[in-house]
């Protein structure tokens, strides 16, 4: 049986999509050749490009207002400096909320000054600064919306008339946001909708073309924009299970839909967080903690070896919290179901039973 799976990137992914990339692995689209072995400006391949696409803008409701969906190289670590190198031309304003807010403003850095408007550094990133002003001759701001390591999720965006930039990563697709907010989102695929590989760049065409330096092509956005994210062969195998993944969520009701039942897994754990007085939430204030990534502890470290035995025995992986925290974070991704949760949440209350 397929453990539940609680890791927090890779994730976990639909079975069915599995199912699917496994199939096309050998045999693509019944061509008898291999997704992996076909020229990716084939029509076939040519066709799951302008697919995922074209779900991306679909999903967020963005089609027809000047967006463009492409998928990169590079990870969601290179779009840290991209941004910058395609946004920055002097000043910049930075909402520090991470580990990866934090990598983000050192390169950022590299390109002009940095006006570090909000942080939450000094209490271990354990909630979101709020009351923070953004300058009106800031080139962008740029924030994370859910910060993957720490549990803590951005509820409201501020209102700016500089450009909106967020690294989504680890919650696109995961909640309804009126994304028309934004001018530019990225995400690594690997949280919530394919495997490692590719990175998904949404951006709004007319806030490019604006900085004076010379952008070298591959890491100029423009470039991947007039060729359609075929500048050079892109990651065919995580676009094209990417793709299955927008597929299953537009099968299963979209957004709104996942939304419910997102909502309804953080619920069932958080009460369970706050109710068992073997544990400890990590975030400082409820209003602040994520719906994907739930980082919690033991009050009492010598249950440790008990409560791992019990959740690895019931199935569960990837429990074990990020290093810089410690303690535990079950990531709930579009793809875990409910009913792991509920596994996870029964070994919690059976551990309270036991001591
Ligand atoms: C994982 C993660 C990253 C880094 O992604 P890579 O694709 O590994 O470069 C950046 N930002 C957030 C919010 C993440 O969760």
């Amino acid at each position: 049986m397929k453990k539940h799976n609680f890791s927090a990137g890779p994730c976990i992914l639909p079975q069915s999509v599995l199912q699917k990339a496994s199939e096309a692995v050998t045999n693509f689209n019944g061509l008898d050749l291999s997704l992996v072995e076909i020229s990716h400006r084939s029509k076939d391949f040519v066709d799951v490009m302008e697919n995922a696409r074209e779900l991306v803008l679909e999903h967020l409701n963005l089609q027809n207002q000047g967006y463009k969906a492409l998928f990169l190289h590079g990870g969601a670590s290179l779009e840290f400096l991209m941004v910058a190198y395609n946004l920055l031309e002097k000043k910049a304003a930075y909402l520090n909320t991470g580990t990866w807010a934090d990598k983000s403003i050192k390169e950022a850095k590299l390109f002009g000054e940095i006006d570090i408007v909000g942080s939450s550094k000094d209490a271990n990133f354990n909630y979101i600064p709020k009351n923070y002003t953004i300058p009106s001759d800031v080139d962008y701001f740029h924030c994370t919306s859910n910060n993957t390591i720490f549990g803590t999720q951005m509820q409201e965006f501020p209102e700016t008339n500089v450009p909106l930039v967020c690294d989504m990563s680890s919650d696109i697709f995961s909640r309804v946001l009126d994304f028309s907010k934004f001018d530019l989102i990225y995400a690594g695929a690997q949280k919530n909708m394919g495997p490692s590989g590719t990175t998904l760049v949404i951006v709004k065409e007319d806030i490019l073309g604006k900085v004076s330096r010379t952008i070298p092509s591959m890491l100029d956005y423009q470039t991947h924009i007039s060729k359609d994210s075929m500048f050079n062969t892109p990651a065919v195998f995580p676009i094209y299970v990417s793709m299955l993944t927008l597929e299953w969520l537009k099968e299963n009701g979209g957004i709104s839909e996942i939304e419910k039942i997102n909502n309804a897994k953080a619920k069932l754990l958080y009460t369970e967080i706050d109710r068992n007085p073997l544990f400890n939430g990590f975030v400082a204030n409820a209003e602040d903690r994520s719906k994907m990534n739930a980082t919690f502890s033991l009050a009492n470290d010598s249950l440790k070896d008990t409560f791992d035995a019990s959740w690895k025995a019931a199935g569960i992986n990837g429990l074990n919290g990020h290093r810089s925290v410690g303690g535990y974070r079950a990531s709930m991704y579009n793809a875990l179901p409910l009913e792991s949760v509920q596994v996870l949440v029964d070994v919690m209350q059976d551990l309270e039973k036991k001591s």
